[in-house]
């Protein structure tokens, strides 16, 4: 397939430089004819829908000018499914560069699987090695109709967010939303309901949303966070209004969890050009 492919002329590539950061171009990604991609490995992302045109992903090496995105700055205007396909380009992209020797035997490695899979180059060995996503809970957690946020000290003073954490190995995903938010907050959390999830490509995370209802207690700062608040759907519109209180990216899994906290009120979210809701 990957041969088919690869002699394909209509075949194209998006083009990712050293950073991971995409050629765009009109507030798209960039195509350019596989033929002119100056790239040591091509990796398949698959096939446009529209006529199973083959179309890859080329690492530059940097020589070519134009307008070069970052993942979150690219996230802003592109289309969902291009954000998407982006997503999955740079967290392939980012994990073959850290697999250019094999972990078990450090001989160099060489693309499989079209792509999406390293082999070790080493006759003795020979081991497969494949991308890997690290799962990421991430919990919107709240009593009584308020939610509590959460502020990281690396952040902005306005900025608050949902508590989230990586999974640790042995835990379920519901362990570990508990853990997280008695590690963050000190409370212990009651029911725990999956809500939707995002790969998150800084570098390879699978963010998996919850909501979850937490039990009697007053939460504490713990170390691992700067500070907390509760806020009402009407007190979320108010800060944001206001200015006084920051969210992730409307990209963003944490953006969507606290959106539909809001919307599910019935208050409505503002839109962009008419930032408050309330008036
Ligand atoms: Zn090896």
């Amino acid at each position: 397939m990957w041969n088919a492919a690869r002699s394909d002329r209509r075949a194209r590539a998006i083009l990712l430089d050293e950073e991971g950061r995409a050629l765009c171009e009109d507030e798209a990604l960039s195509t350019v004819p596989l033929s002119e991609a100056d790239a040591e490995e091509l990796i398949l992302l698959g096939f446009r829908p529209a006529d199973r045109a083959p179309l890859f992903l080329a690492a530059d090496r940097g020589s070519r000018g134009g307008t070069w995105r970052d993942l979150r700055a690219a996230s802003a205007f592109l289309a969902a499914e291009e954000a998407s396909l982006l997503a999955f380009a740079r967290a392939l992209h980012l994990w073959h560069r850290s697999y250019r020797h094999c972990p078990a035997c450090g001989a160099p490695t060489r693309l499989a699987r079209a792509g999406h899979a390293r082999e070790c180059t080493s006759a003795s060995c020979g081991k497969r090695h494949f991308p890997r996503v690290d799962p990421c809970i991430i919990v919107l957690a709240s009593r009584g109709g308020r939610c509590l946020l959460v502020r990281q000290p690396q952040w902005a003073p306005r900025r608050f967010s949902a508590i989230a954490g990586f999974v640790e190995p042995g835990e379920t995903l519901e362990q570990a939303v508990r853990r997280e938010i008695r590690e963050e907050v000190g409370l212990e959390a009651g029911a725990v309901v999956y809500h939707s999830s995002q790969p998150w490509p800084f570098p390879s995370s699978l963010m998996i949303a919850f909501r979850a209802e937490l039990l009697d207690g007053e939460p504490t700062v713990s170390a691992e966070i700067a500070e907390f608040g509760w806020w009402s759907p009407r007190e979320l519109l108010a800060g944001l209004d206001a200015g006084t209180l920051e969210m992730a990216p409307p990209w963003s899994v944490a953006h969507r969890l606290i959106r539909d906290f809001v919307e599910e009120s019935g208050l409505s979210w503002p839109e962009p050009g008419n930032r408050s809701a309330l008036r």
